[in-house]
């Protein structure tokens, strides 16, 4: 049985003391809440002040992006060290914003991941297709693709410290949720790509996030679907009593 999984992406919002607020209320809600394993991603600039805010709770920080150089000149970007050295036990690779707006391709995503692994940070590699190719009949096509190429030159071993998130880029802050058989057929896919690409074993453990519009009255059902091991949660990550309430949908599935 897969232990859920629900991070919250904050994105490229609030300021220094809403993030701080917003993870100590968090925090504060929680406790050592152990029932399913919940981070949350602020943005860089916020990471250390908010490490301070989850002091002492069981909830776990994430960057939203990584660079996959160690040091040197690379200027406006920050390392796996760099993220580890405030506290990051996970980064976000991958995220549609960035492949569809910033113009990132597997390859790239694939070289974060690799250089993530490898400085001890988890990766939480986001694939998605675009509503014109679920349009087209080229949902699993996207997928598979993503996966082949965002996964090239990583072990079995490694593959068990990635979390999946299917995150359709048509449900993405727009409202529109995959209904539960969207995700449940979506996730399906991507475990037998994982098992075909490592082994049986290795796709059974990998935990597959679902995420788009995930609120508190679709989690439960969302996360009720066999292959649905948590949540990528954007809009409904940035309210307690949302955040909350996906959480311990969670726990309860
Ligand atoms: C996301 O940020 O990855 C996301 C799924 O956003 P939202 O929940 O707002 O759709």
């Amino acid at each position: 049985m897969r232990k859920k999984f629900i991070a919250g992406n904050w994105k490229m919002n609030l300021d220094n003391a809403a993030a701080v607020t917003l993870a100590r209320e968090l925090t504060r809600s929680l406790g050592d809440f152990v029932a399913a394993d919940v981070a949350v991603c602020p943005s860089f600039v916020y990471l250390s002040a908010v490490a301070v805010s989850l002091k002492g709770g069981s909830i776990t920080l994430g960057a939203q992006d990584v660079f996959y150089e160690a040091n040197g000149a690379f200027t406006g970007e920050v390392s796996v060290a760099m993220l580890k050295d405030v506290g990051c036990t996970y980064t976000i690779i991958g995220h549609s914003e960035r492949r569809h707006i910033i113009g990132e391709g597997n390859a790239l995503i694939n070289r974060k991941t690799r250089a993530a692994l490898a400085g001890g940070v988890l990766p939480i590699l986001c694939i998605g297709e675009l509503l014109e190719e679920r349009e087209r009949g080229k949902t699993e096509a996207v997928l598979e693709e993503q996966l082949r190429e965002g996964l090239v030159n990583i072990s079995a071993q490694d593959m068990c410290k990635i979390t999946i998130a299917y995150e359709p880029v048509w449900a993405i802050g727009t409202g529109k949720t995959a209904s539960p058989q969207q995700a449940q057929d979506a996730h399906a896919f991507c475990r037998k790509i994982i098992a075909d690409i490592f082994d049986k074993t290795t796709a059974q453990s990998v935990r597959i996030q679902y995420g788009g519009s995930v609120k508190a009255d679709n989690a439960a059902e969302l996360l009720g679907q066999p292959d649905v091991d948590g949540a990528l949660v954007g809009g409904a990550s940035l309210k307690v009593n949302d955040f909350i309430a996906i959480v311990k949908a969670g726990a309860k599935t």
